[in-house]
């Protein structure tokens, strides 16, 4: 199956205003010069490193690696591949202290991804529902080449255990940190609400392993600009896990 080698996670998106190092960024991208008034600015806080509710967390590293990776990507309106369906490029991603700290107590860090699209007529029907929160969560996907298991310390994508999901072992509940992100596809409007809050939607399996564990339903879905059979992951079943927003104009 091509739909479940890659993985999903969500985000939130607001509205920005540009500055001048954002147009430099954006025109490094553009092909013909951008001024401030052609373009329409948001920025989407795609992942932090705490632990979510698939049970799930990125490690710093990986957070750096998918600002890296991110620059230049498409945002797509929803999860349809269609070539119209591109609204918008990455020009800026970087990992930014957050207030707080992540539930097992380490210093809280967030991917922010600053996006741009054309401020025009064809565009103005999206840019109305960012502003008017109606398209206020995202997600990205990516791929992580290690899965590690908080209980054991086995990299998933490599061997099997036994732990699971949100399980607990003598008191700790299992946990996986996905890192070494070998790349990241698109960003991507999450069109279905009610995937808000779903909870864990995801197992990695090796080839011949039998589901199971805390995920009861699951949903796959194919990111658009993932490529078919592209890495060697076994499988990673993923499902959006989207964020409240603030849309702050
Ligand atoms: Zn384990």
């Amino acid at each position: 199956m091509g739909s479940d080698k890659y993985m999903r996670k969500g985000g939130m998106v607001k509205s920005m205003e540009a500055g001048d190092a954002d147009m430099a960024a954006i025109n490094a991208i553009a092909l013909e010069p951008l001024d401030k008034g052609d373009v329409y600015t948001f920025e989407v806080v795609a992942c932090d490193n705490d632990i979510d509710r698939d049970f799930e967390r990125f490690d710093e590293k990986a957070l750096g690696q998918l600002a890296e990776l991110f620059v230049g990507k498409t945002v797509i309106k929803d999860h349809s591949p269609r070539a119209d369906n591109q609204f918008a490029r990455v020009y800026a991603a970087e990992v930014e202290d957050a207030d707080g700290e992540t539930s097992d107590g380490l210093p809280l860090k967030q991917l922010v991804v600053k996006c741009y699209t054309l401020d025009n007529e064809a565009n103005s029907q999206v840019i109305a529902e960012i502003k008017g929160g109606i398209k206020k969560e995202v997600s990205v996907s990516f791929m992580p080449e290690s899965v590690t298991c908080s209980i054991c310390g086995i990299d998933r994508r490599k061997a099997w255990c036994e732990h699971r999901w949100g399980k607990e072992y003598d008191g700790e509940a299992c946990h996986f940190t996905l890192s070494d992100i070998s790349d990241a596809y698109e960003l991507s409007f999450v069109a279905i609400p009610a995937q808000r809050g779903a909870g864990t939607k995801k197992e990695y399996l090796l080839d011949g392993e039998e589901p199971s564990g805390p995920a009861e339903a699951k949903t796959e879905e194919k990111a658009a600009g993932a490529p078919e059979g592209a890495h060697s992951i076994s499988r990673a079943k993923a499902l959006a896990a989207a964020f409240l927003a603030t849309i702050e104009r």
